[in-house]
């Protein structure tokens, strides 16, 4: 066992402290991860908030995670000493059911093994990447592109594919109209890969406040949800709306933008249950979905798809003793548009 250097939340009221954390000695299918950048996502602040239930405290968030493979298991074949590479939101799962098989372990039937706040195969919890190594199956770690620097690697891990898999299962492409509403980490990542991927994408946003943002960023309109007038312009005018926000939402008035047969993915997951109402969904054929990250493959062809596209996401690197700022920011909606840690301060 090694100990390593951590940023930790103790209980839902207090900020994370600075703390060790042991990690195992590699098993035969291991690679030991020197890591070097850590993404904040939203979900680290729900789970360090307890705003999903009660997580295991101490919980060492962080599940954008990239860094360089520092030692190998006797059996890895996968990677060498000196690759790049990358950890998402998971570290295992069952690799006997049918989601597993199919290469949507995110949707493992037996519950994927979450990289943080969850059990490993060994009984141990696992711990994130707010820390300074990782011990991670070779079946469950990320190559990086070459073309694609760490640090702003590190957020495609979870916040990258949570937009690519939707974006390519509702098949995005030209002609395809698209809002996302909120633009925050994820949101971001919606608008530069919708329009990579050649569809219209439109951002509704609290306000007009990110506006130049949002357009250089790619997307081709921008309205602010605060004026209910925008509410009337749009209603019907969309084939997919990719909901990324953070907290509660009124739907309704979501749904009235969609055209018929149009769909509505929830990304974000608020604390308490939206209400749905039913006309907004009956009377124009229209449909409400879910989406989580994607599978190991997916992620892959996500990471591959950003380096030959140029796709990067908008990163602030922190030290690690800014971390409570930056989650103070993030649920500020201040954020430009990932804070991304630098684990070296640890
Ligand atoms: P984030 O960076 O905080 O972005 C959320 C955005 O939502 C904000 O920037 C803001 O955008 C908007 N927003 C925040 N509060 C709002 C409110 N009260 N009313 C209206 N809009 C509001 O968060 P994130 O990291 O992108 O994560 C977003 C959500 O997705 C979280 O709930 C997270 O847990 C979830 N998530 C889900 C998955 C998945 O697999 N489905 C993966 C990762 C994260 P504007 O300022 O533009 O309005
Ligand atoms: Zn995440
Ligand atoms: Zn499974």
């Amino acid at each position: 066992m090694s100990t390593v250097s951590a940023y930790a939340a103790t209980s839902a009221s207090e900020p994370l402290t600075k703390t060790t954390i042991t990690r195992r000695d590699p098993g035969p299918h291991d690679a030991v991860i020197d890591i070097k950048f850590c993404g904040i996502c939203h979900s680290d602040i729900h789970t360090a908030k307890a705003e999903w239930g009660q997580p295991n405290y101490p919980v060492v968030p962080g599940h954008e995670i990239a860094g360089v493979v520092s030692a190998i298991g006797s059996d890895v074949t996968k990677y060498k000493v000196g690759d790049r590479v990358g950890v998402g939101c998971f570290v295992d799962s069952c690799r006997e059911c049918s989601s597993c098989l199919a290469g949507v372990e995110q949707y493992c039937k037996a519950g994927m093994t979450t990289t943080y706040n969850g059990v490993g195969r060994d009984g141990q919890p696992t711990y994130g990447g707010y820390s300074q190594a990782i011990v991670v199956d070779e079946n469950y770690v990320l190559r990086i592109p070459d073309a694609l620097p760490l640090d702003a690697a590190a957020p495609l891990m979870c916040a990258g594919i949570t937009l690519y898999s939707p974006l390519r299962h509702w098949n995005a492409r030209p002609g395809k109209r698209i809002a996302v509403i909120g633009l925050g980490g994820l949101g971001h990542m919606g608008v530069k890969l919708g329009k990579a991927m050649g569809a219209d994408v439109t951002v509704l946003s609290q306000s007009l406040k990110k506006m130049e943002d949002g357009l250089r960023l790619g997307a081709g309109h921008y309205y602010a949800t605060s004026d209910r007038d925008t509410f009337r312009k749009l209603r019907g005018s969309f084939d997919l709306i990719l909901n990324t926000v953070s907290a509660n939402l009124d739907l309704g008035p979501y749904l009235n933008l969609l055209d018929v047969d149009g769909t509505l993915v929830e990304l974000g997951i608020p604390e308490h249950p939206m209400p749905v109402p039913a006309f907004a969904l009956v009377l124009m054929r229209r449909s409400i979905a879910g989406s989580n990250i994607g599978g190991i493959e997916e992620t892959q062809e996500m990471l591959n798809f950003c380096a030959e596209h140029g796709v990067r996401p908008e990163i602030e690197v922190i030290d690690a003793d800014y971390v409570n700022d930056a989650y103070e920011r993030v649920l500020a909606s201040d954020v430009r548009y990932r804070f991304v840690i630098d684990t070296s301060t640890l």
